[in-house]
């Protein structure tokens, strides 16, 4: 059997049969005395990103040094030994969340390879929606993986890109070689990347919460298809992608960065509170208290609140020493989650008909369990109001998002999705609704403002390993790998 042959054989086993889904958080630095703790600790800050895996790659001016571990952030690099293990004053570092099953210890990156110039550590966000057909092709050339992950291929391209400047070899990552700190976002911006300084250190990373932590000043987004190289003479900006007009995911503000993250210059919160107003007004609900689903629920739950004047209460107290309920791999054990998540306060709840406010549903998981729960307490009726339009595609750009047959909004009506959660009542913010929510009049159906694929189905790139295709444009963008 072939090469090639055995790694299909290998894909498909280990579930790589269609995309590689990763998505995570990443930050680096460079040019600071304790890059290493700064990184620990935007890494910190990004844990909601990526549970399942974290790393940190460092660069003392002689020899790279890295850590990766599964688990939490705090569990590796909260220990001063491991810090202590990390010398350098650039470092690079990655939060990990995937629910392919494919989470072991040499998927975790930042991964590192020794190139032609010198020794090269990425981290990359989002997923490559090619990267399989780009690796079976790599593979056929006779490239050896040692990982499951879209990042080795990235790492392959580089190695084999005959053209001579870093500029011209990058997708959406943060690497680090042993001259230079680089950044780079995809031509589209579908993941955030921002700029930032702390003490003249320049720092690149996912969302302005990691600046936040560190008491470090936030600069400038990174804009779609910028490559940023920081160096000892300075930040230099290139643009090496065609020109494209950006198309930033829409999920990061409804439901994956941070509340306290200012994401493309607006306000997480504040775009989260707008969507549970333009949902109170689409859909008011004859109610005596507005209770959220804890904690991707609560802002939107203060707004609707606020523009139907009933009360706020937290008829639902979370347990936060418990991951995000997708971490787990297993429908069994993601239902176990969700118990161990949330409990019902019923001093908040009983002889009350309620209002439950969620950012979004996906299999129905959670809404099940929450109605279920809230009629236990003693709710008199409970009216579910999801602060998102129906999630009808899943997501290919490192949201991860089931499987269409696993979607309930794929597969039920609005009356088969209210009967199977069980809800007195159900309704969605609708696509302009949440379009408003962000400040614009309404969605531009020629030239939409937002990636927003999983409500509209409309993809905005060639989904390759979908489709079988490799597009050829993407192919060369992403390297001259022949
Ligand atoms: P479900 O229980 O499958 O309907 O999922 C909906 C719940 O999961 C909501 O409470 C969301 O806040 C949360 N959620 C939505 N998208 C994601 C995602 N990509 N990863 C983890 N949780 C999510």
């Amino acid at each position: 059997m072939s090469v090639a042959n055995e790694f299909d054989k290998q894909a498909d086993n280990l579930g790589m049969g269609d995309t590689l889904r990763e998505e995570c958080g990443v930050f680096g630095i460079f040019g600071h005395p304790d890059a290493t703790a700064l990184t620990a600790l935007g890494l910190h800050a990004l844990q909601h990103r990526g549970q399942e895996a974290a790393g940190i790659v460092v660069y003392d001016g002689k020899r790279f040094h890295s850590e990766r571990r599964l688990g939490l952030v705090g569990d590796t690099f909260s220990k001063r030994h491991v810090i202590e293990r990390l010398p350098g004053s650039a470092a690079v570092g990655h939060v990990r969340y995937s629910t392919t099953g494919e989470t072991i210890l040499r998927n975790v990156q930042p991964l590192f390879a020794e190139l032609d110039g010198g020794g090269f550590a990425v981290a990359h966000n989002g997923n490559l929606t090619n990267a399989l057909s780009l690796r079976r092709q790599l593979v056929r050339d006779g490239a050896i993986m040692q990982s499951t992950s879209d990042t080795e291929v990235i790492l392959h391209l580089l190695a084999r890109s005959k053209r001579a400047r870093f500029v011209e070899r990058f997708v959406s990552l943060v690497g680090l070689t042993n001259k230079k700190l680089v950044g780079a976002r995809d031509p589209l911006g579908i993941r955030p990347l921002v700029l930032g300084e702390l003490d003249g250190a320049p720092i690149l990373t996912s969302e302005t919460c990691a600046l936040d932590i560190i008491g470090a000043k936030f600069v400038r987004d990174v804009e779609n298809g910028e490559v940023i190289i920081i160096g000892e003479a300075g930040i230099e900006s290139h643009k090496p992608f065609p020109v494209m007009q950006p198309r930033p995911c829409i999920f990061e503000y409804i439901y994956f960065a941070r509340p306290d993250s200012i994401v493309g210059g607006k306000s997480v919160y504040q775009v989260r509170r707008n969507l549970g107003t333009e949902l109170a007004r689409e859909s008011p609900a004859n109610a005596d208290i507005v209770v959220p689903v804890p904690d991707s629920g609560v802002p939107a739950a203060i707004g609707f609140a606020q523009a139907s004047g009933l009360n706020y209460e937290l008829g639902i107290i979370r347990n936060h020493y418990v991951g995000r309920t997708f971490i787990e791999p297993t429908q069994q054990i993601r239902e176990l989650g969700v118990r161990m998540k949330h409990s019902a306060n019923r001093a908040a709840v009983a002889g009350k008909r309620i209002v439950l406010i969620d950012d979004s549903l996906v299999r129905g998981t959670t809404s099940v369990k929450i109605v279920r729960m809230m009629r236990e307490a003693g709710a008199k009726e409970v009216h579910f109001r999801i602060a998102s339009p129906p999630i009808t595609h899943p997501d290919f750009y490192g949201i991860d998002t089931p499987d269409k047959d696993k979607l309930l909004a794929a597969t039920h009506d609005l009356e088969g999705m209210r009967k199977y959660i069980g809800a007195d009542s159900l309704a969605f913010l609708s696509v302009d609704g949440l379009y408003r929510a962000m400040g614009h009049e309404k969605r531009n159906p020629e030239k939409p403002q937002y990636t927003d694929h999983c409500f509209t189905g409309e993809y905005p790139t060639p989904l390759t390993d979908k489709t079988g295709e490799i597009a050829p444009r993407q192919l060369s963008l992403l390297a001259e790998a022949s």
